[in-house]
This record gives C-alpha cells, sequence and structure tokens, in this order.
C-alpha cells in the first residue's frame, strides 16, 4: 500500500475514490484494469469501511467462491488485489468539499486540507463518514486538540499523565489495562458497574482495580470538563442521582463506539434521496457528469446494499469514468484473463 502522503498537498489524478470500504477497494482494482489511476480518501485511518469498523472477524457467506471468509480477510484480499496498481490513499482525513474546477475536471478538498484535481470521482461513501461518537460535553471541542483522544496512536503519549478513560466495552477495558503501567494514574468511568469485555480481561480489570492500580468509577457518567487553553486538568463525573465528583486528568480518553454521519455529502448537490445517491444504473452515473456513486451509499429500482453488488456497480462506474476521461477512445471490453494485470 502506497503510504498516506503528508497533509496540505495537492495531487492530480484520473479519478478519486471517496470511501476506502469493500467496494471503494474494489473500484481502484476495476479503474486500474482501465489504466485510470486512483486516489482514495476515507475518514477511518484503516481500509475497510464497515468491514474493518463493525465485524472485521465476523464471517461473510455470500461472497462468490468464499464458502466463507471473515470481513478483514475479505479486505486484506481486496487491498492485495488492488496493489499493483498503485493507488494512493488519504486515510483518516474527511472529504469535505467537492466542487468543479474552471477546466470541468473536479476538486476534492479533505479535512486535512489536501486537494486532489481529478476526471472524474467515485463516490463509495457507504452510510458515510466514520467517526467516534462524542460525549455531549459542553466544551469538548477547547479540549480535543491536546488533551481528549478518541484513538491511541501511540502509548507512549501518556506516560506519567493521569488518564481518565470512559466506556464500557472492549476498548475502553483493553487501554485500561495497557495504560495503567505507562500512566501515572488511570480511572475507567462507566455508567454501569458491569463492563463488557473478554472475560480475561475482565480477570484482570478486577485484580487490577482490587489492587488500587486502576480507578473503577461506576456507575458514572462523564458531566463537564476543566481546564485552561486547551489543557485539560479535571474531568467531572455524575451518578443517576446527578451526584457530581472531580477526577484530575491530563486527558480524557472517550470510547463510545463508532458512527457513520453523511455530513457533508449533503451539501454537493448530488440529488439525494432519503440519504441515498440516486444513480443510472447502466453507468452508476449521478445528476453531475464525471460523478458515480457505488456501493451502499447509491440507490436505484431494485438496490440491494450487498458487497457483491457494490463489486459490480465498481466494475460500471469505472467503465462510466473512462468514457469521460478519455471520450475518443473506442473502449474495447476485454477479460482480465487476456489482458492480464501489471
Ligand atoms: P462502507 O463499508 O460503509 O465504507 C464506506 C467508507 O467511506 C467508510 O470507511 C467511511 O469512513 C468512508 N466515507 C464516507 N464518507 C466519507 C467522506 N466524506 N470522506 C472520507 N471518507 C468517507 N454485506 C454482505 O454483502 N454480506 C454480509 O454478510 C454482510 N454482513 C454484514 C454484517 C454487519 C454486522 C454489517 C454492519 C454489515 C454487513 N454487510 C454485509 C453490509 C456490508 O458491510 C456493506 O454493504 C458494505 O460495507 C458496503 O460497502 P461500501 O464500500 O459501499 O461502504
Amino acid at each position: 500500500m502506497t503510504l498516506s502522503p503528508p497533509p496540505s498537498s495537492f495531487y492530480q489524478t484520473d479519478v478519486v475514490i471517496i470511501g476506502a470500504g469493500p467496494v471503494g477497494l474494489f473500484a481502484i482494482f476495476e479503474c486500474g484494469m482501465l489504466k485510470l489511476k486512483t486516489h482514495v480518501i476515507d475518514a477511518l485511518e484503516t481500509v475497510g469501511g464497515q468491514c474493518s469498523a463493525l465485524y472485521p472477524e465476523k464471517p461473510i457467506y455470500d461472497i462468490p467462491a468464499h464458502p466463507a471468509i471473515e470481513a478483514g480477510q475479505l479486505i486484506e484480499r481486496l487491498t492485495e488485489q488492488a496493489r499493483p496498481f498503485d493507488p494512493v490513499y488519504h486515510l483518516n482525513q474527511q472529504v469535505v468539499r467537492l466542487k468543479r474546477d474552471d477546466d470541468r475536471a473536479w476538486l476534492v478538498t479533505t479535512s486535512k486540507g489536501t486537494t486532489i484535481k481529478a476526471s472524474a470521482v467515485i463516490v463509495a461513501a457507504g452510510g458515510g463518514a466514520f467517526g467516534p461518537n462524542r460525549p455531549p460535553l459542553d466544551n469538548l471541542h477547547l479540549y480535543e486538540q491536546s488533551s481528549v483522544h478518541y484513538y491511541v496512536r501511540n502509548k507512549a503519549h501518556f506516560k506519567g499523565k493521569k488518564v481518565v478513560i470512559a466506556g464500557g466495552g472492549d476498548s475502553a477495558v483493553d487501554w485500561a489495562l495497557a495504560l495503567h503501567d505507562i500512566a501515572q494514574s488511570v480511572s475507567l468511568v462507566h455508567r454501569r458497574h458491569k463492563f463488557r469485555a473478554a472475560p480475561e480481561s475482565l480477570d484482570r480489570l478486577e485484580k487490577l482495580a482490587n489492587d488500587g492500580k486502576i480507578s473503577l468509577i461506576t456507575p458514572y457518567q462523564l458531566s463537564g470538563l476543566e481546564g485552561a487553553d486547551g489543557q485539560l486538568e479535571a474531568v467531572r463525573v455524575a451518578d443517576l442521582d446527578q451526584n457530581e465528583k472531580t477526577i484530575e486528568a491530563d486527558c480524557l480518553l472517550p470510547f463510545f463506539g463508532l458512527s457513520m454521519e453523511l455530513g457533508p455529502i449533503q451539501e454537493w448537490g448530488l440529488g439525494l434521496d432519503k440519504n441515498h445517491i440516486a444513480v443510472q444504473s447502466h453507468n452508476m452515473s449521478t445528476t453531475e457528469e464525471g460523478i458515480f456513486a457505488i456501493g451502499d451509499i447509491c440507490t436505484y429500482p431494485g438496490k440491494l446494499k450487498l458487497i457483491l453488488c457494490g463489486f459490480s456497480e465498481a466494475a460500471f462506474a469505472a467503465h462510466g469514468a473512462c468514457r469521460i476521461i478519455r471520450p475518443d477512445e473506442l473502449l474495447h471490453f476485454e477479460y482480465s484473463t487476456s489482458k492480464g494485470v501489471p
């Protein structure tokens, strides 16, 4: 996989694919077979969309030629299949703007300031961009740059810090276990007494709590943040009777799962039909010339939200994009067995 280039850059390519879910990944292959270069953007840090974020270890039974394949494995195979075409991935950034350039190309801009100019755009955005569920705290945004983290990228960042973790699932429990011997203190806040995690993790958590190495703050919910200049100093929590207490904190890690938000896609003038982009099913074209939509985000009569249908839609969209990018070329239909791959 070509690594994400530095943000705030300008690129030019044939096709931008918005969304690196299974369908976006297969679109790289289909474009590649037609000699179209691709850049792929995803809000998540990793490729795979719902398969990676929601059910990587679940077997899927309706992928042709795979009687059963784990969703994570399917993504590995799709990434491998796309690799010969050298896609450039821009991960961990959301597409925020899509607008026409003066010369009828499209300019795609991300939340990190990356701009890509392309003749065609394939929107494979599923149910929308994945992002963390944020706790409903008034001044949260003041601390999101420095003290509130939704992912742990580097454990060392928390060395010697007073860490408050919020949540009751695997991520909250696993990170409490992983950080307790690096951080100065770890407090785990959950609105119930019981946590939902693997039995062996729960056993370790109980032992570390009994030894005073992790503080379990239950049943409490986050109620406020205190600090100055973006640096957190304390987290307020409240029980079900709204009795509050304050925990000293340098950082807060809320782990409340992921959600999908259509977000900026709604403003791109693509004629949304109940949060889906209506397309012509013969080539997946939208109301805007040069923009195609495939996978869960698109709709047409008879649409099935299945990965296998998304794969076929990717082939239609790639051919549609090729006709726009090389309008004078007679597109010969060829089997992959005749053409081969690079
Ligand atoms: P997604 O997988 O949703 O990927 C879209 C990607 O686009 C996401 O990563 C998102 O972050 C990104 N994105 C969206 N907007 C933006 C933006 N503005 N900027 C940057 N990135 C953006 N299907 C089957 O066929 N068989 C099954 O057995 C099956 N089982 C399932 C089990 C579960 C538990 C779930 C949740 C789904 C299942 N599905 C199954 C459905 C299948 O996962 C979806 O149909 C498939 O993931 C759709 O792929 P996609 O590439 O269209 O979208």
